[in-house]
């Protein structure tokens, strides 16, 4: 039974509507959210909004603190998903976790974009070929979503298994939009929670958000103008938002971030990914990828709670990621 946000205390209908229109259409949501961005959103007091918040948390059974059992409870929930390649799972202690933010970075051409489509294609799969069971929300930001490249691998997932997949039915559960500037892709977040929410009770429930690139328009757009810290105050929060995500929706969450080989002073270091310490604290696996001979890509776990840095070696092939 869903609780309504008119249910909760202190939330008349025209907060419900002003709380709706700026994204916050879950209790869950605003169970997460802080006074002062709730008070901004729905032109209310602060103590007010505290209140709301207060209430939401009752209602959506979220508390301050939990006890280590409950932590260990929704850590059993952690999906893994496949990457369709032996290797790479290995190093990510046998697939990409859901409840975390994956960052993948690297050169254009790297693949990153190629994982994306694979992944796109799997989290479909049933559990017992390392799927979620689940649909996909893709915010592009550089137009490089291409459906003929999800029906590729989806004949390749046919020839695997030896089944007749209908891509057809792939791409209908992929959502995806087009970011058009950093605010508009801030943005989508929000209403990707909705179409969430909507999807949270059908037979495919969203289990991976893509951002593919995270960081392109911010780049882009903070060049000359701007500082430093307002980009990263924004993507800061652009990524707390992400997370929650992928926290609410128990799905796995993959963004990208292109290093340039070019160096550039404004964003330092050439070898480091854009974003600097803050995407880094936020993402909780780094994975940086680069070519070599042929198809082969080189993927490499940077960054990790739980795991050793490691590297695997996979092929980007027509019928998509292989050993
Ligand atoms: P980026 O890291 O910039 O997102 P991509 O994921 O777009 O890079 O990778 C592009 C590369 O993927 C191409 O250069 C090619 O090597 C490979 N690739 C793309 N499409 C196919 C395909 N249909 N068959 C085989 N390889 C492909
Ligand atoms: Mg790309």
């Amino acid at each position: 039974s869903e609780t309504l946000l008119e249910d909760l205390d202190h939330v008349g209908p025209a907060t419900a509507q002003k709380l709706i229109d700026a994204g916050f259409s879950t209790v869950e949501a605003i169970a997460v959210s802080s006074p002062a961005e709730l008070a901004t959103a729905a032109d209310i007091g602060e103590s007010t909004a505290a209140k709301i918040i207060l209430a939401a948390r009752k209602a959506a059974d979220i508390g301050g603190f939990e006890t280590g059992d409950v932590v260990m409870e929704r850590r059993k929930l952690v999906g893994k998903l496949s990457t369709g390649c032996k290797e790479f799972n290995d190093i990510m202690g046998g697939g990409i976790d859901s409840q975390a933010i994956t960052e993948v970075y690297g050169e254009f051409g790297s693949g990153k974009t190629q994982l994306g489509h694979q992944l796109a294609v799997n989290v479909q799969l049933p559990q017992e070929k390392g799927g979620l069971n689940g649909s996909v929300i893709m915010i592009d930001t550089e137009n490089t979503f291409r459906p003929e490249r999800i029906k590729q691998m989806v004949d390749g997932l046919s020839e695997l298994y030896g089944e007749d997949y209908d891509y057809e039915e792939f791409l209908k559960h992929i959502h995806v939009a087009r970011a058009y500037n950093s605010n508009h892709q801030i943005l989508l977040v929000d209403a990707a929670s909705e179409l969430a929410n909507q999807l949270k009770d059908s037979d495919k429930p969203v289990r991976l958000l893509i951002v593919d690139s995270l960081t392109a328009h911010f780049r882009a757009e903070y060049i000359g103008r701007g500082t430093l810290a307002d980009r990263q105050q924004k993507l800061n929060k652009h990524l707390h938002d992400i997370q929650r995500f992928g926290d609410l929706n128990n799905a796995v969450v993959l963004v990208t971030n292109q290093v340039m080989s070019k160096p550039d002073a404004f964003f330092g270091d050439p070898t480091k990914p854009i974003g600097g310490h803050i995407l880094g604290h936020t993402s909780t696996f780094r994975l940086y990828m680069r070519k070599s001979k042929g198809d082969k890509r080189i993927v490499k776990l940077v960054d990790a709670p739980n795991l050793p840095d490691a590297e695997a070696v996979i092929s980007v092939t027509t019928a998509g990621l292989r050993d």
